[in-house]
């Protein structure tokens, strides 16, 4: 089993593509198969080495190391698409040869004016084929002069092509929705769908695990492994993934970027626990699963066709579970950074502030779900003088008496022995008791 994520670095790792990215290595690990990093990055203007970066950190966050890819090596390198340019070309010079593909030098305004004086829009924005016609000598001789072209693959003008996904089922497309579309872009560079078979192919992936919405895709890959005479591998789409309120998710609903949830004091294994429910489940009930655990439970029939909901206050519950099982330590080296950035610590911490925050965290407990939360949970125990909210203070500390039953507090709290926990808890009780008053 050879499997492998394949990122274009055009932005951050969303969640999708953690997602997508954790079950392909799930896969891996449960099979005791390969996992194989490539990198798209074909688009030139789009590409850029820091969101390589960004998803490179992402992917070590999580934990999810890979077998082949950047940085690791392996034998089907290189594995960014810009460095293999000379295989798409080879291939693509194959295809023409052998007449599965073919060389056009319609340009873009061409193809659209013909299709704007034939009526429009047809169902499929489809190129009219016109180069595929052209005689030999004619396609020399324009080669010869130098004019920009672009490669075309011829695809089949009628019946269909299918094949059986791992989590849909058989999927059926009509072939005469399939226009010519392009391998090799009059700049060199492949266009997605040829370069992924090329490489997919070359890297010998036996599962290709990737989003929905790439399925509309699978036929023309299809359609290229059949021109190359290439057995293809084997296809799943694992579903959407949506927000609360039914729409793909997006910015609006929250953070969606893996350094997000980094910087606001996410843990990994966490993480990695919901990103794994997102279109899997083992059984109904549930739902905490360590990574061990997944790795054993983890199957692509498990795997549901439709759409996920990012729950954002479960996320933020199961993060609470797996803080419990995190040291003082490691939750103040999660706090601390908020801390800093808010300026309630200074940015050199020593041993007492070290300790004091972890007494903090301690008094928190358990409303301390994300390492975020300390702001909000915390923060009054860093400042000399706390602002209150005013509409709060208008309702709890103006009542007539309020300042009465403090000035008592103050008086016992400054007398009490031993001042510890639960002495403070009885001397208030009793005071609210005396006093009449809720303890709250
Ligand atoms: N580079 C593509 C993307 O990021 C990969 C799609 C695929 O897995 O084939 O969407």
């Amino acid at each position: 089993m050879r499997v492998r994520f394949a990122p274009s670095p055009t932005g951050h790792l969303h969640v999708g593509g953690a997602r997508t990215a954790l079950f392909n290595w799930l896969f891996a690990r449960n099979t005791g198969g390969r996992f194989v990093l490539r990198i798209e990055d074909t688009d030139q203007e789009r590409s850029t080495e820091a969101s390589y970066q960004a998803i490179v950190d992402a992917l070590r966050w999580l934990r999810l190391d890979w077998d082949e890819g950047p940085a690791v090596g392996g034998d089907f390198g290189p594995y960014f698409q810009s460095q293999r340019r000379g295989l798409y070309r080879e291939w693509a010079g194959r295809l023409v040869k052998e007449g599965k593909a073919y060389i056009c030098f319609c340009t873009q305004e061409e193809v659209a004016a013909r299709r704007a004086a034939a009526g429009g829009m047809t169902e499929v924005s489809t190129y009219d084929r016109k180069c595929r016609a052209l005689a030999p000598d004619e396609t020399e001789r324009r080669l010869a002069a130098g004019e920009l072209h672009v490669v075309r693959i011829k695809t089949p003008l009628d019946g269909e092509t299918a094949f059986d996904d791992l989590i849909h089922g058989r999927v059926v497309f009509q072939n005469a929705n399939l226009e010519d579309f392009i391998l090799i872009k009059s700049d060199g560079f492949p266009t997605y769908n040829f370069a992924a078979t090329v490489d997919d192919m070359a890297m010998k992936i036996s599962h290709i695990i990737r989003g929905d919405d790439h399925i509309s895709n699978t036929p023309r890959q299809l359609v290229v492994y059949r021109a190359m005479g290439i057995e293809p591998p084997r296809f799943g789409h694992v579903p959407l993934i949506m927000g609360p309120d039914k729409t793909r998710l997006s910015k609006r609903h929250g953070a969606t970027s893996m350094a997000q949830f980094t910087s606001d004091g996410y843990l990994p294994e966490a993480m990695v626990n919901y990103l794994a429910l997102l279109g899997w489940s083992f059984d109904a009930e549930t739902s905490l699963f360590d990574v061990a655990d997944l790795i054993k439970k983890f199957s692509l029939a498990k795997v549901s066709a439709t759409p996920a909901v990012f729950d954002y206050q479960k996320l933020q519950w199961m993060n609470g579970e797996y803080m419990k099982r995190r040291s003082r330590e490691d939750k103040v080296a999660l706090v601390l950074p908020h801390l800093e950035r808010a300026g309630l610590v200074g940015s050199e911490v020593d041993d007492a502030t070290r300790n004091y925050v972890g007494q903090v965290v301690d008094v928190i407990g358990e409303r301390l779900k994300i390492g975020r939360q300390i702001i909000e949970q915390g923060a009054f125990f860093f400042k000399e003088r706390v602002e209150y909210d005013p509409a709060a203070a208008e309702e709890f500390l103006k009542r007539h008496y309020v300042s009465a039953a403090f000035r008592v507090l103050e008086e016992k709290l400054r007398a009490l022995e031993p001042f510890d926990v639960p002495t403070i808890e009885t001397t208030m009780r009793g005071l609210a008791a005396e006093m009449n008053l809720k303890v709250g």
